[in-house]
């Protein structure tokens, strides 16, 4: 399971999900806002802690590497 992680041009770099996010995926450095979407445990408290709806947590599943997982077992 991969996290994605998208920030809408609407972030006013507020600094609410910095100082919320549990595991610190947010940073604040030179006038923009990053993140580090491998820390990320997807407890999805920042989205609607974000005043300006700026941020959507996605979950993207790798399924073409999971075909060739099972398909590699039965030949
Ligand atoms: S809480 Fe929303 S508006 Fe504030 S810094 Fe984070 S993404 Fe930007
Ligand atoms: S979903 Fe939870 S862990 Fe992930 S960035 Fe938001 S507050 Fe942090």
């Amino acid at each position: 399971m991969r996290i994605a992680i998208i920030i809408e041009p609407t972030c006013n770099l507020c600094g609410e999900c910095v100082s919320y996010c549990p595991t610190r995926v947010y940073k604040i450095e030179e006038n923009k806002l990053t993140y580090n979407s491998e820390k990320c445990i997807y407890c999805r408290a920042c989205e609607p802690l974000c005043p300006q709806k700026a941020i959507k947590i996605k979950v993207e599943h790798n399924t073409l590497k999971h075909k060739q997982i099972t398909t590699t077992k039965y030949f």
